[in-house]
């Protein structure tokens, strides 16, 4: 199918952006010379120190995954039914560890072996990722297989489910308790929270791996090195397609996306509408995002009681409604005053507070961000074809 119909094509994109800033920040780092450290109680790393985590790690896997292969057959007789989209994850740490051994993601072309129901980078005969690193998500799952079939060749798979995965969890907790390399081992200790302790949930272990990977090494190393610079052209494009995919999805979130429409309609990208696989030009994309955007907020005002007449943030429920309207009208014809239009209403809900960290932006406020962003860019939606 094609790349750009594929629903992990975002992902895709996201992580060559996130893999390319931390091969710039490693390269950054060895240029230095020097180590770092964020704090006296943690570790002072050099970029050697680095690379023998990852190297470690990786041994770790390997043996990880050569105890499920050879004591537990079903994994290397059954074809990846795992590999589905969502099963793979690219987390800070991968994308500093594929830096660190430089080596790349799979460079997919523009038709791919995958459908729409098998992770992006599966292919017929396996797994595209490289073998010096496998993300850790991909490389800590394990199931427990079809007990009702029978596999030769495995040694202590257990008549049942619980019997295979106490053998399992037995055989991969002793890799990890004599691979896991020291500087894990005093996170250990240091958190009361034994890595082993989550293995019975495949999922959870590559969560507490990841956890702690970032509170010893990624946290300290993104204060020194960021890995949210600034963006070079390739990925602002790669950026552009990634937004196009998820415009339409969730146009009701916070960001960018109708700029990123437009960078992506200068790169000549085709741009995909929502639930559609064919292409549209970018207004027909902005007016698909906003509809979305105008519905959700609707069935958000009719499942939340706001109080009567009330919007909640300061203005009549009565104005919303008819913010929502004018909102509606605008990108239904893109008219010549449409501007104006917006910054009457923008004005409305210029003073509402953006979220706290973490919190999710209040309705006024979401509202605010979606006018601006039209208004913002209007004279080059007016002007596109
Ligand atoms: S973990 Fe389970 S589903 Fe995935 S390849 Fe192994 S046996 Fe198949
Ligand atoms: S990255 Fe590889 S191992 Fe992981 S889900 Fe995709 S195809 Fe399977």
């Amino acid at each position: 199918m094609r790349l750009t119909q594929h629903p992990e094509c975002a992902r895709y994109i996201g992580a060559g952006a996130l893999v390319a800033q931390a091969k710039r920040s490693i390269s950054a780092w060895r240029a230095s010379g020097k180590p770092f450290t964020a704090g006296s109680h943690l570790p002072c790393w050099h970029v050697g120190d680095a690379e023998a985590l990852v190297k470690s790690l990786a041994d770790m896997f390997g043996e990880y995954n050569r105890v499920m292969w050879e004591c537990f057959p079903y994994c290397r007789h059954c074809d990846g039914g795992c590999c589905v989209p969502d099963a793979s994850r690219v987390g800070r740490f991968d994308a500093i560890a594929l830096a660190l051994l430089d080596i790349s993601l799979p460079d997919l072309s523009e038709d791919i072996a995958a459908s729409e129901r098998r992770c992006i980078y599966h292919t017929p005969t396996g797994c595209t990722w490289p073998a010096g690193w496998h993300n850790i998500k991909c490389w800590s799952f394990y199931c427990l297989g079809d007990l009702s079939a029978s596999v030769d060749g495995g040694s202590n798979q257990g008549s049942s489910i619980w019997e295979r995965q106490a053998a399992l969890t037995h055989e991969l907790a002793h890799v990890v308790q004599s691979s896991l390399p020291d500087v894990l081992r005093d996170h250990e200790r240091a958190s009361d929270d034994a890595l082993v302790a989550h293995l019975s949930d495949p999922v959870d272990f590559a969560q507490a791996l990841d956890r702690a990977l970032d509170e010893v090494f990624v946290q300290p190393f993104v204060a020194w090195y960021p890995l949210d610079g600034v963006l070079e052209a390739d990925e602002r494009t790669a950026l552009a397609q990634e937004s196009a995919i998820w415009t339409g999805r969730d146009a009701s979130v916070e960001g960018d996306w109708i700029g990123a429409l437009l960078e992506l309609a200068d790169a000549g990208v085709a741009v995909v509408a929502s639930g559609s696989s064919s292409s549209c030009d970018v207004r027909c994309a902005v007016r698909d995002g906003i509809m979305e955007f105008v519905a959700g907020l609707m069935t958000e005002l009719d499942e939340v009681d706001i109080g009567e007449g009330s919007s909640g943030f300061g203005i009549s429920l009565d104005q919303l409604l008819a913010d929502l309207e004018a909102l509606e009208w605008s990108v239904q014809g893109f008219p010549g005053n449409g501007a104006q239009q917006l910054a009457v209403v923008y004005g409305h809900y210029v003073t509402v507070s953006p979220p706290a960290a973490g919190e999710r932006p209040a309705l006024g406020y979401r509202m605010g961000q979606q006018v601006r962003n039209l208004w913002r860019y209007w004279d080059r939606l007016v002007a596109a074809v």
